[in-house]
């Protein structure tokens, strides 16, 4: 088996007070390890799949595949879009490329939360870095994921209810407002091309 088992890059009490011991138990435990199961299963009853790695999966793949490939890959992107070092201004190559590309760091923060507030539903807000190396703001529903697409995934954050509910019911917005405590730049920084 070719597919490693989800690791959270931290542990499940160290974004507290932000999200919480009781989030992490469920939104890791749970839901991505349940992702991660359900993909292991699907790939151990269908030999085409077998050998193949995450990435592979995630692009070649539709139906319930994908939605569980993609749900895994994005999630453990989403654990390194967050540190408990995390928070304040960005620093290093992806401080200049937010001010070249959107004005200001503030002028960033608020589109980008207005992006992830605003997606209809379960999916993910994404800070993506075209070909020319400019910075985009984008969402995906569901499992949909920019790896599929021509642009590099930098950050993200997951809407989905699972990931605030617990800690913020139904208050999408306190959620992300409290993501940027949280935002690797040093994730950031390594994803930039
Ligand atoms: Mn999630």
């Amino acid at each position: 088996m070719s597919l490693n088992a989800p690791e959270l890059p931290y542990s499940r009490d160290a974004l507290a007070p932000h999200i919480s011991e009781e989030t992490l138990n469920y939104h890791f435990g749970k839901h991505h390890m349940g992702y991660y199961t359900r993909l292991v299963a699907a790939v151990d009853a269908n030999a085409d799949l077998q050998g193949k790695d995450l990435v592979t999966l995630v692009k070649s793949t539709s139906g319930g595949v994908f939605n569980n490939a993609a749900q895994v890959w994005n999630h453990d992107f989403y654990w390194k879009s967050l540190s408990p070092k995390g928070g304040g201004a960005p620093t290093g190559a992806i401080a200049a490329a937010i001010d070249a590309s959107f004005g200001s760091f503030e002028a960033f923060k608020e589109k980008f939360s207005a992006a992830a507030a605003g997606q209809f539903g379960s999916g993910w807000a994404w800070l993506v870095q075209d070909a020319s190396g400019a910075l985009q703001i984008t969402t995906t529903g569901n499992a949909e994921t920019p790896l599929t697409g021509a642009h590099r995934p930098v950050l993200t954050c997951d809407v989905w209810e699972h990931a605030y509910y617990v800690d913020y019911r139904n208050d999408r917005a306190a959620y992300v407002k409290t993501w940027w405590n949280l935002v690797s730049w040093d994730f950031a920084n390594a994803n930039l091309a």
